[in-house]
């Protein structure tokens, strides 16, 4: 039996760490940086350095690492090792505080979307010494940002830091209308629900689609998914609760706070949800998460997909993004509170949400585009594409009541005025009930539910953080000018519902006529991510992230063209798989298998049996495997035609309008002939073996 204290955060150079091995003076400097964002003193990294090499040394690591996120969503590593020569042949193990501070990483092949041309190639690793750096597998990681020469970003953890700067200055502006003096700093926590399939090794090595895409492109429906409802919350399967636990132990040593595990709703999908932390640290902790899951799933001779969409007619797997924002004294800005006074606060800070998803949905529509999740979103198992807020109906009630200047207060109508009356209770769970809400308030915390879960949780809270961060900017602006305090914070609150309602939305975001309605609203509906991610350099959203010095111009045109440039690979890869399985497996197997069949309906014949059945499945089969030739042909045609020069946004819309539809029709064509081929002739596992083989 593991006893958690003794596990938890053994391979992480954590606070009591630092605490206990660190001089006095050194953990007092180290700590103003870590809280106050001070410049790191020279002098005191080295001495962290030193403490850190001992600390790792003595828990059996060889080498560190400037472990960054660079703009492919995975991590990069390159590890080198403790080590120094000395006079004589002799070595010594060093690392300096120069070398925990900053590195230079030749990273040339990773993506930089223009920032930074090859000749050119260095950039630069600078630690982030709010996130505690951390051993796996015999490497001391240090979590760092990346930047090029000249200071951009070339990852995704600086514009999430400088967002949550930008969050900060303005929440900060905000309290001090309140008369809050004691908080200096607001963080925003995120707690990310990760969703996962997990598949058995040996069928997995079997299928090339699972290989080279992590999805499937082609498989018939087997007579059972999900339709029943019995996977969902169901008694977890031996060989996954192995797993489950063996993952926990693995995150927990490396202070991952995993906290619930259960079955998803399609067979074979899953879900670990961690306690939250503050974003930055959050969003490390699920990438070593997703890293963790993978590595672990390989012990018990599975493999964990992460992708969005591995199975058609299964719901697929995505993130969903808790999130709220704390003071550094730890109040909630989103909990209701139970004084007027922390009433109206909690109605500021709500608003400026409202706000902000309304005027940014293309933004946070853009945060979770990806090929992967164009398959999910709007496919009646996760949001719509369009984004709309459900606040559930006695949060709504309340807006709606001061709006209109009426009175609510529960159940009895009296007169309610911001900061003079307290809000009603309202129960929390009646504000979780909407599963398909893409933006749901749950209580004391925002859900942000469509992300893709293979996505790095980033992207979605820069742009919330930012969002957030511009409506505070106005309210403050605005209040901190007004003669009268609170009638001003009234007429902002109520003008701000106002105008900005459209965007609430409590009824199933599912049906069809919440499309319609959304059309009517003027709700934005940006269906792939071709749609989507051009919005990055629209001047309203250049503007946004400049003033909150968040992403520059070029840094957002770096981001829009590498999301859709990897979205054109993506589906490249996808359609060369399918050409590949359907050319080398499919047309052989199902061509052998024409002649067996015609073979033994010949012989039938002959011995005088009279057999018409077998004639009429060898023709079906006969006309499909020519409609299959033809669709091979079609895809290929397509392929060959794709543009070499052109622009990221005309090479993406040229794989969208043209090869995907090629790739449905051939899959179409595919997935029959499987559903009327003998099994033992299919050439590699299908979906009931891949989808309930795991026990
Ligand atoms: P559900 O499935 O009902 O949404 P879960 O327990 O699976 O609930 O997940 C809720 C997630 O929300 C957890 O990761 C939790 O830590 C996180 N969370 C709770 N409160 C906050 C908060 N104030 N800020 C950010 N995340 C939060
Ligand atoms: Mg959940």
């Amino acid at each position: 039996m593991v006893r958690m204290e003794e596990l938890f955060g053994i391979n992480v150079f954590n606070d009591s760490v630092m605490r206990q091995r660190l001089p006095r003076e050194t953990y007092k400097a180290l700590h103003k940086t870590i809280d106050d964002g001070r410049r790191l003193d020279p002098e005191v990294a080295s001495v962290v350095a030193n403490a850190m090499k001992d600390w790792a040394l003595e828990r059996g690591a060889t080498h560190y690492t400037h472990w960054f996120q660079p703009l492919n969503s995975v991590t990069a590593e390159k590890h080198d090792a403790f080590i120094s020569p000395m006079p004589g042949g002799a070595v010594i193990q060093e690392f300096s505080g120069k070398e925990l501070v900053r590195g230079e990483a030749d990273a040339s092949s990773l993506p930089n979307g223009g920032l930074r041309s090859t000749f050119e190639a260095r950039g630069y690793t600078a630690w982030d010494p709010t996130s505690y750096a951390f051993i796996k597998d015999h490497i001391l990681c240090i979590p760092t940002a990346y930047c090029s020469y000249g200071g951009e970003a070339l990852d995704k953890k600086t514009p999430l830091l400088r967002s949550m700067e930008a969050l900060s200055k303005q929440a900060v502006r905000i309290l001090r209308l309140f008369g809050r003096m004691d908080a200096t700093r607001v963080m925003p926590t995120v707690g990310p629900e990760q969703e996962y399939f997990l598949v058995d090794k040996d069928l997995f090595d079997r299928r090339s689609d699972l290989i080279f895409a992590g999805r499937t492109l082609f498989g018939a429906k087997p007579p059972k998914g999900q339709e029943l409802g019995d996977h969902f919350f169901g008694t977890i399967q031996t060989r996954v609760q192995a797993f489950m636990s063996d993952l926990n132990e693995e995150l927990w040593k490396l202070g991952v706070l995993a906290k619930t595990e259960h079955n998803e709703t399609a067979p074979s999908q899953h879900e670990m949800a961690p306690i939250y932390a503050i974003a930055n640290i959050a969003c490390d902790h699920n990438q070593i998460t997703m890293e963790m899951m993978k590595k672990v799933a390989l012990r018990h001779n599975l493999v964990c997909l992460l992708a969005e969409k591995p199975f058609a007619g299964v719901n697929g797997s995505g993130k969903h993004n808790n999130w709220s924002m704390f003071t550094n004294t730890g109040y909630n800005l989103l909990e209701p509170g139970d004084s007027p006074h922390e009433s109206a606060q909690f109605l500021l800070f709500l608003t400026s949400v409202i706000k902000a998803v309304d005027e940014n949905q293309d933004l946070l529509r853009a945060a979770v585009a990806s090929a992967g999740n164009d398959h999910r979103l709007g496919g009646f198992e996760a949001p719509p594409a369009i984004i709309s807020i459900f606040l559930g109906d006695e949060l709504t009630e309340i807006l709606e009541a001061l709006e209109a200047g009426a009175h609510y207060d529960g159940r009895e109508k009296t007169d309610m005025t911001v900061g003079v009356h307290a809000l009603p209770k309202f129960p929390r769970d009646t504000t979780d009930r909407n599963r398909t809400s893409p933006f749901a308030f749950t209580g004391n915390k925002f859900e942000f539910r469509s992300l893709g879960s293979s996505a790095s949780v980033s992207d979605a809270n820069v742009v919330l953080n930012t969002i957030v961060a511009e409506s505070l900017r106005v309210f403050a602006d605005e209040l901190e000018t007004a003669a009268d305090f609170r009638s001003a914070l009234h007429d902002l609150i109520v003008r701000t519902i106002h105008d900005h309602k459209r965007i609430i939305f409590n009824g199933n975001n599912y049906s069809p006529e919440w499309v319609e309605e959304a059309k009517k609203r003027g709700l934005l509906c940006m269906s792939s991510v071709v749609d989507a991610l051009p919005c990055y350099t629209a001047d309203k959203n250049i503007r946004l992230f400049e003033t909150h010095h968040v992403l520059s111009a070029s840094e957002l045109r770096s981001r829009r063209d590498i999301g859709l440039d990897s979205y054109a690979k993506i589906i490249n890869i996808e359609a060369e798989t399918m050409l590949m399985m359907a050319r080398r497996q499919i047309l052989p197997a199902v061509i052998s298998y024409a002649g067996k069949l015609a073979a033994s309906c010949s012989s039938l014949k002959e011995s005088g049996a009279s057999l018409s059945c077998g004639f009429s499945v060898l023709s079906d089969i006969c006309q499909n495997i020519d409609d299959l030739d033809e669709q091979i042909g079609f895809l290929a045609d397509a392929l060959n035609r794709k543009p070499d020069a052109g622009s990221p946004e005309e090479s993406a819309a040229y794989m969208h309008d043209t090869v995907l539809p090629a790739m449905a029709a051939l899959r179409g064509i595919a997935d029959y002939l499987e559903s009327i081929t003998d099994r033992a002739a299919w050439p590699f596992p299908t979906y009931d073996e891949l989808l309930f083989s795991v026990r």
